[in-house]
């Protein structure tokens, strides 16, 4: 937690706070805006400083900070299509991701084309700088967190549909079961085939998902220790790869609790009867507005770093285009 005063101590260590004072109101207008949205003062819906890039930064690719507080460097995009896979929600412009993640992203789809599991579909992977979004993902946040549906084609979609592709739900969510006529071995195996690339730090998948996979027979259950349950994640599996070679400021997570995971932890996520449920106390509990942490350093110094002058020409080129079509 940080106080005001606090954040303030901490920006002020940046560099920050003096430009402020020095340059006058403009700086101080955006050292407002940053003390409130990376201190997480600010409403939830309000957006964050690192949604308005419409660019990665040049340079090396570089994962700063962890995966729930840091951003990306020199990020690399995922093209529109390669062998076994496709990108969806594109509209989003999170498609940037690090390097790594990439060439995981493309070896996978390969992998998988050949095995016929089918043609994978890219979701969410980061924002051109990395950084925090105002909702939904709270990780994503270096470029080594990727959202792949479960869901597969037997043949890549068409131009026109894959706007208005949705993906499949694999779990009855009210009646805590897979579907079994979305699910088959098929998005067992990818996940196998996933979670085995020594580049995977971890996989996010539905408890109940999480059940499935243990409740199949596999010669090796190694990998298993490395999928973990979580809610949300019943249409489309996450995909988090180790900080990689290079990126002295990435920090990584603990590695998961030894084991498969199969046993009492995962039945520690299986919903309670509503007999045993704590019955709900009448006075309204107070919600505490939540304060993020701040970004790393490294992070900071981000936020007017000078953009890849490749995209930053193509962004510009598409506003004029836009600006054209809508005279
Ligand atoms: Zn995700």
């Amino acid at each position: 937690m940080f106080s005001v005063n606090s954040q303030f101590a901490l920006l002020q260590s940046l560099g920050v706070v003096r430009h402020c004072f020095s340059e006058g109101g403009k700086r101080c207008a955006v050292l407002v805006t940053l003390l409130c949205v990376v201190g997480g003062l600010s409403t939830e819906a309000a957006a964050t400083p690192w949604e308005q890039f419409r660019a990665p930064t040049a340079g090396s690719p570089q994962s700063i900070g962890s995966y729930s507080n840091g951003c990306l460097a020199g990020a690399k995009v995922l093209p529109e299509q390669g062998e076994g896979y496709q990108r969806v929600r594109s509209e989003r412009g999170r498609y940037y991701g690090h390097e790594s993640m990439i060439t995981f992203l493309e070896q996978l789809s390969a992998k998988a084309k050949k095995l016929q599991l089918g043609n994978l579909l890219v979701s969410d992977i980061a924002m051109p700088r990395g950084g925090r979004f105002r909702s939904g993902h709270a990780s994503h946040q270096t470029g080594l967190d990727a959202d792949i549906w479960l869901t597969t084609l037997d043949q890549p979609a068409s131009q026109q549909a894959l706007p208005e592709l949705q993906p499949l739900p694999m779990v009855d969510l009210k009646a805590y079961r897979i579907m079994k006529d979305n699910w088959s071995s098929s998005q067992a195996n990818l996940i196998q085939l996933a979670a085995s690339d020594d580049n995977v730090a971890r996989i996010f998948v539905h408890p109940v998902i999480k059940k499935q996979l243990c409740e199949a027979q596999w010669t090796d259950r190694s990998w298993l220790r490395k999928v973990r349950p979580w809610w949300g994640h019943y249409y489309h599996f996450h995909v988090r790869l180790h900080c990689p070679q290079g990126s002295l400021q990435c920090k990584e997570q603990l590695p998961p609790p030894p084991g498969e995971g199969c046993g009492a932890e995962l039945l520690s996520w299986q919903p309670k009867p509503a007999s045993e449920k704590k019955t709900a106390s009448a006075k309204p509990v107070k919600k505490r507005p939540v304060l993020k942490p701040l970004p790393p350093a490294g992070c900071m110094a981000m936020l007017n770093a000078p953009a890849q002058n490749a995209d930053r020409d193509k962004y510009a080129k598409e506003q004029r285009e836009f600006k054209a079509q809508s005279q």
